[in-house]
């Protein structure tokens, strides 16, 4: 056993990382040697997202100790394991309404390793059918409200209708038990990925949104892809990919607006 001299083992990485703070110094330790690790050792580092894997070679016992910067789980789909701070990422972009290369710039910025694109899509495939799922809830939830609110606010709300259609058409009795299909008010808007100048419009998805009048709540959404990366590969390579197809539109994105 020697020690290392500090002059000559230098940590040379350069910039910054998103670590779990509590994670690390959790697993700072040597698996040898139990002696708390030294970041200035570190000898390699892979990065994996916007996770790394440090290599550290502790300077008494030369053990090369592996220490990660946050926690890792099974990725459900493909049963290997993931680094939980790129999922978070990947829910983080869906949530303030950016992609891939917004995200690429804000980490060009602030001078953490870049995350390719293959992972940013492997854990976009991992966290959207969850943020479906909620979605699908807070609509459930949301339509209920409407409908309560509507039955509450009858008398107010038929006198938005032409008077022909104010006794009966907000309230329709199905049946002697009391169930009833009860109308709701509600607004509808829709959007393209890209912006349009008046005369192009060529974004390849749409999205759409049905909002309540009393709850100013989201009862509904739909999209309409024109692009799938599997449906693509599958004209070039002629092999059939089983995926989870999201593609339901042809034609151009202005025929998208009419036809909604
Ligand atoms: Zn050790
Ligand atoms: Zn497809």
């Amino acid at each position: 056993m020697r020690e290392i001299d500090p002059t000559e083992v230098k940590c040379n990485l350069q910039g910054n990382r998103i670590v779990d703070l509590a994670f690390m110094s959790k697993n700072m330790n040597c698996t040898m040697c139990n002696t708390r690790l030294d970041l200035q050792y570190i000898e390699q580092e892979t990065i994996k997202g916007a996770a790394s894997i440090f290599s550290i070679r502790y300077h008494y016992c030369l053990l090369v100790n592996t220490l990660k910067t946050g926690n890792e789980y099974t990725n459900p789909v493909t049963g290997k394991s993931v680094f939980a701070i790129n999922t978070k990422l990947a829910l983080t972009a869906i949530h303030s309404g950016v992609g891939e290369t917004h995200i690429t710039k804000f980490f060009n910025v602030l001078d953490l390793p870049t995350v390719d694109s293959h992972t940013f899509k492997t854990h976009e495939r991992i966290i959207g059918p969850i943020v479906e799922a909620v979605a699908k809830e807070s609509f459930t939830e949301a339509t209920a409200m409407e409908r309560l609110l509507t039955v509450e606010s009858i008398e107010e709300l038929k006198k938005l209708l032409p008077e022909e259609l104010q006794e009966g058409y907000l309230i329709v009795n199905v049946d002697n038990n009391g169930s009833s299909i009860v109308r709701v008010f509600a607004s509808f808007d829709m959007g393209w990925g890209q912006r349009g100048n008046g005369h192009t419009y060529d974004s390849l998805n749409g999205y759409c949104a049905l909002i309540g009048l009393k709850t100013g709540k989201v009862l509904d959404y739909c999209t309409r892809n024109r692009k799938c990366h599997y449906c693509d590969s599958e004209l070039y390579t002629g092999k059939k990919v089983l995926h989870d197809c999201r593609k339901n539109f042809k034609g151009s994105a202005l025929m998208y607006f009419q036809f909604n």
